[in-house]
């Protein structure tokens, strides 16, 4: 049979198998043999029945000495028992109500049993062990991930008769490869992942698997970046960032200057740039990007900057158009709620060139968005958007330079894989005078007194935040619960006070006269949902308080938090929560106790795993079978190596002898990027 051949012809499974197995990712042969197992079963360590310690699962070897007795204990209850020994020691073994696995002991014959022992002095007894013949090799049995009906064992059975099915292996990485890198076939790879035959060669499968995931990896995002890499239409030879820096009310950072100065060198050069910028909240990302946009009008191009949501690009005008009042660029907004007129003069004014920046969201990847010369695509909170979905900004242009922000920090091997080789720029400095935001955790008995906090600094004249969470995950539950803590607070409490409210179901025309007021400091205080996470940027706001804190996640409460801490003035965020749940009050008290987003992030993944936080729905990136991207870090360093020297000699993989390599790279892409 072929690796590509359906499940449903293997021996073994029928209808219901085949669903079951669907249920697990399995289509095909091919699927199966790479569902790889979690851990294995140790039957290569053998112990001798009185060393071995009780009550742990061990392997022993011995011989089945008597036949098997049978005992009725009660109604109902059967007992099935054995003697076995290894030559010193004497052990029963002991089945309830199985039969059929009793009667499989032949006596005479020799075992290996796996299970624990139990006993007292002399008499030790295993019961329900798992036993196999003994043929004189020493094991280590695959345990897989299981789905309810079809166990471990079941699967090892189904591979096996994969195994002998399967006559051709075809191996996607090339023989040189394979030699440059001491990697085994794809055969002997397979087998000993499954079936291993010790644990070097274990090892050396799993290295092998690894490399290929990952290098294919690598081979298909390197050939998405290349795509960038064909020269630009916009070359920017001015350096205009000295002039624009007099638009700005404040000083720039050290490492706002150092981001500027790399971004603009890049745009003189006719390949695009691809940059990431990096910073943590509150590092002052706009401005940078302000700097290169201006840049990048001087030059006689346009830009175009994304957000994710509507608030965020709302924002974003205001903040731009303020900055650049009295230049001659002309900014456009167009967003999914800007009305139907509106956006066709907007669309009309970027096709003539009119406009030199738009700011905007996914409404700006539309088709019929046109530009009469992108040449700066600018993506706001990146991590929001898929691999595919910023592409399709800079598709808006003759390879335009890109800019991603993100204040998502990581490791720098995995930003090798997740953004392919983009060149990095860090904002590692606060602004100056920034005061370290101080956090509390307290319990819902001090609500009150924590209210009255807030209140005291509204009376000076700044503005907070009361974030509350989501009860369940739907709309309606959203709705209640912010209006009724707004209703509460605004009759209640803070009667007296001018508070506003903001919800992800609110129309964006509301959202955008709440958020217009607030920032303009009219409304004192926002009783909101997360839907001010990202990006929102109101200075004199300085106080928060967070309800039901367990309620979020590390990385998300550090991005509420940096919502306030924004200005000059000491600002304080108070968590409310009464869980008292190991976890999550380690959680809590991590925040409490930092504001360095790298270290929140690194414990964040600590306590989460990297799941969803490195998966395909936020990066629009394969998953993993195999490879771990915490774990791999050098297989990570070694195949962006081999990739980068193998699309070197030769970028379109042309030849016989990679025809299988650029089919696998087209097969883990086959979301959307193609190697042809
Ligand atoms: P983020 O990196 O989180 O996107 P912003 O760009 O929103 O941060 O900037 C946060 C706040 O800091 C804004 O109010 C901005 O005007 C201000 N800011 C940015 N750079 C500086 C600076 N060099 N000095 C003083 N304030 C700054
Ligand atoms: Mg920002």
């Amino acid at each position: 049979m072929e690796f590509n051949a359906s499940i449903k012809y293997l021996k073994g499974v029928g209808e219901k198998r085949a669903a079951m197995l669907a249920k697990l990712g399995i289509f095909t042969l091919w699927d199966l043999l790479t569902f790889y197992p979690r851990i294995y079963e140790d039957w290569s360590k053998i112990s001798s029945i009185s060393d071995a310690p009780m009550n742990e699962t061990v392997c022993i070897k011995a011989i089945v000495g008597t036949r098997c007795r049978e005992h009725k204990i009660r109604k109902g209850m059967t007992l099935y028992k054995t003697e076995v020994t290894d030559g010193e020691t004497l052990l029963d073994i002991t089945f309830f109500n199985n039969k059929y696995a009793a009667e499989k002991l032949e006596q005479g014959k020799e075992y290996l049993f796996l299970g624990k022992i139990t006993g007292k002095g002399y008499y030790k007894s295993m019961v329900s062990p798992e036993f196999e013949e003994y043929d004189g090799s020493k094991k280590m049995r695959p345990i897989y991930p299981q789905t309810a009906g079809l166990n471990s064992r079941a699967i090892e059975k189904l591979v096996k008769t994969a195994f002998s099915v399967c006559d051709s292996f075809s191996d996607p990485l090339p023989e040189d490869i394979r030699n440059n890198y001491c990697l085994m076939g794809i055969k002997q790879a397979l087998h000993n992942i499954h079936f291993p035959e010790s644990e070097d060669l274990l090892s050396e499968a799993r290295r092998r698997l690894i490399f290929e995931e990952l290098f294919l990896l690598e081979l298909g995002l390197m050939r998405l970046k290349s795509k960038n890499r064909r020269s630009t239409a916009a070359e920017m030879p001015n350096d205009c960032t000295g002039e624009f820096m007099s638009l700005l009310p404040f000083e720039l950072t050290k490492a706002q200057k150092r981001a500027i100065s790399q971004a603009a060198e890049d745009m003189k050069k006719n390949v695009p740039m691809n940059r990431l910028l990096q910073g943590d909240v509150g590092s002052g990302k706009t401005a940078v990007s302000a700097a290169l946009i201006y840049n990048c009008a001087k030059n006689g191009f346009q830009s175009a900057l994304m957000a994710p949501t509507e608030v965020l690009a709302a924002q974003h005008y205001n903040t731009l158009a303020k900055m650049f009042e009295n230049t001659d660029i002309n900014i456009g907004l167009l967003t999914g709620s800007t009305p139907t007129a509106e956006k066709k003069k907007t669309k009309a004014a970027l096709k003539s060139g009119e406009i030199s920046l738009v700011i905007g969201t996914h409404a700006l990847i539309q088709k019929d968005v046109e530009f009469k010369n992108l040449g700066l695509a600018v993506t706001d909170e990146q991590h929001r958007f898929g691999v595919n979905q910023r592409g399709s900004l800079s598709s808006k242009g003759i390879n335009p330079h890109t800019l991603v922000m993100s204040a998502t920090p990581i490791p720098r091997t995995l930003a090798l894989i997740i953004y392919g080789d983009l060149d990095l720029s860090i904002l590692d400095e606060m602004p100056k005078g920034r005061q370290k935001t101080e956090t509390y955790l307290v319990s819902t008995e001090i609500r009150e007194r924590a209210y009255g906090y807030v209140k005291k600094h509204l009376c000076e004249g700044r503005q907070g935040y009361i974030v509350c969470s989501l009860v369940a995950e739907n709309e309606a539950s959203e709705l209640t619960a912010a209006t009724e803590l707004y209703k509460d607070l605004a009759d209640g409490f803070f009667k007296g006070f001018s508070v506003g409210l903001l919800h992800g179901k609110m129309k964006p025309a509301e959202k955008k006269a709440v958020m217009d007021s607030f920032s303009s400091g009219e409304t004192q205080l926002l009783v909101s949902t997360t839907v001010i996470e990202v990006g929102i940027d109101v200075p004199n706001a300085v106080i928060m308080v967070i309800e039901n804190a367990e309620r979020f996640g590390l990385s998300q409460l550090h991005q509420l938090r940096g919502r306030i801490g924004r200005g000059t003035e000491k600002s304080t965020c108070i968590m409310i929560s009464d869980a008292r749940n190991d976890v999550t009050s380690q959680r809590l008290k991590i925040l409490a106790s930092t504001t360095d987003g790298f270290k929140i992030a690194d414990e964040d993944l600590k306590l989460r795993g990297p799941g969803d936080f490195f998966g395909s729905r936020q990066h629009g990136l394969p998953e993993l079978k195999i490879a771990d991207m915490m774990t791999d870090g050098e297989a990570i360093r070694e195949t962006h190596a081999a990739a980068s020297e193998l699309l070197k000699k030769n970028p379109a993989l042309t030849g016989e002898e990679y025809v299988l390599l650029r089919n696998a790279v087209n097969r883990l892409f086959s979301g959307g990027i193609s190697m042809n």
